[in-house]
């Protein structure tokens, strides 16, 4: 980047003003705003007086771990697992992640020589910018987290496949392969390719494919994923893989369905283990899901109306960020088709100038280094904005005020 000098003497004068104004704003996560939730209304109707599943199942009644076949046909599409691979579970992707690696770290994995808990480590790759409730729960459980740089086209392979291959305590990468969090990016075939064809020290080495921005767009021009699933069959390592997704910010975040798609090695192991901690997921909301989105083409049509109310917030931080730093040359930002977020790449050393500078104004931001392990962002310099929530003058407001910061932390460098 090249970076034009910026006046110290204005730019502390707009600050001023700024923190005069006295805003209460707040762009920090990635939640739908009410707009986006009554979209979803029509599920508290549902399911009405049906009380069965297509298969006949009572859902009112215990049972049934694996989940509607109805629900995971409509998402085994989005979500590239076969309807017969992939499990309906509870309200929360995350808590299947959680799950898999407790699980994991207590029984021994399909491939696995011993428990992850009878390791002497256990490493993760984390590419970053990444999701920071990713990277918070691999600390929780003690595993080392592994920086990565994330590319336009994903993690850098060559980074990926060095580590994977000459260290087997290495047993893990998180992955959002589409519309990532923050940057947006979707990853290439190659990447895919790569992912599901390198060779692993590690015998029970799994990819956490967090696909939870599956059916997020923002344009008619839809990213298209490689199936990495399909790919580590073909190639002999279909135990690698752990799919996730869930409908958080297809209908409610916090009532929707959780998902978990893997080979059948995998699904035989988790089935067992999760079958003592529960006796089936809640049925009357998977049904009411199922009823509600109809198909693969009812939650097309439903995530276009998601893109209607978001699509105007993306496009504003994006011409407000044009306008108040383009010619700068203090920044660069990603620009999204699709997901919930943007990545701001601020100068060196100044990202948690910016977000302190930002908070003293009333904007409250994502800390800075949040997309990073241990909240660590070397180069101090990434931001993530979450532009869904407020309304869309909202939005306007705190990036014409984060402008501002940007401005004023680049002036005062040290
Ligand atoms: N995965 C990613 C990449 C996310 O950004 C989020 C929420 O922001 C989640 C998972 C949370 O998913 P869930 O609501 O299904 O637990």
């Amino acid at each position: 980047m090249t970076t034009a000098p910026v006046d110290v003497e204005s730019a502390r004068r707009d600050y001023a003003a700024l923190v005069d104004r006295g805003l209460s704003l707040d762009i920090t996560r990635g939640k739908p705003s009410p707009r986006q939730l009554d979209l979803a209304d029509g599920l508290l109707a549902l399911p009405g007086d049906v009380r069965k599943a297509e298969d006949g199942t009572d859902v009112r009644n215990y049972g049934g771990l694996k989940g509607l076949p109805e629900l995971r046909r409509i998402f085994a599409g989005p979500l590239q697992v076969p309807a017969e691979q992939l499990l309906a579970a509870g309200n929360s992707s995350l808590e299947l992640m959680h799950d898999s690696i407790v699980q994991a770290f207590l029984s021994k994995l399909p491939g696995a020589e011993r428990r992850w808990a009878d390791e002497p480590s256990v490493k993760f790759l984390c590419p970053v910018p990444g999701y920071d409730r990713h990277f918070a729960l691999a600390e929780r459980f003690g595993i080392e987290l592994i920086q990565v740089p994330l590319t336009e086209t994903g993690p850098d392979m060559d980074v990926v496949e060095r580590l994977v291959a000459e260290d087997a305590a290495v047993k893990g990468i998180w992955c959002v392969p589409k519309y990532s969090n923050p940057t947006g990016v979707t990853y290439s075939d190659d990447t895919v390719r790569r992912l599901a064809t390198m060779t692993t020290a590690a015998p029970d080495f799994r990819i956490f494919w967090d696909n939870a921005y599956a059916v997020h767009h923002l344009t008619e021009d839809e990213a298209r994923l490689a199936d990495l699933l399909a790919l580590a069959t073909e190639a002999g390592n279909a135990d690698r893989v752990f799919v996730f997704g869930s409908t958080s910010k297809v209908t409610y975040a916090g009532g929707g369905v959780g998902f978990f798609g893997a080979s059948e090695a995998n699904l035989a192991w988790w089935t067992g283990l999760i079958g003592k901690r529960t006796i089936g997921p809640d049925k009357v909301n998977q049904l009411r899901h199922a009823l509600f989105l109809r198909d693969e083409d009812g939650v097309r049509e439903h995530m276009r109306k998601h893109a209607e109310l978001i699509g105007p917030k993306f496009a504003a931080v994006d011409e407000i960020l044009t306008k108040e730093l383009g010619e700068s040359g203090l920044a660069s930002w990603t620009k999204p088709t699709g997901g919930y977020f943007i990545s701001l790449t601020v100068p060196s050393g100044t990202a948690k100038e910016v977000v302190r500078l930002a908070k003293e104004a009333g904007i409250a931001l994502t800390p800075a280094g949040a997309t990073h392990p241990y909240g660590d962002d070397p180069d101090d310099a990434v931001i993530r904005i979450a532009p869904t929530y407020p309304e869309l003058a909202e939005v306007e407001e705190a990036i014409r005020g984060l402008a501002v910061c940007v401005r004023l932390a680049a002036a005062t460098k040290k």
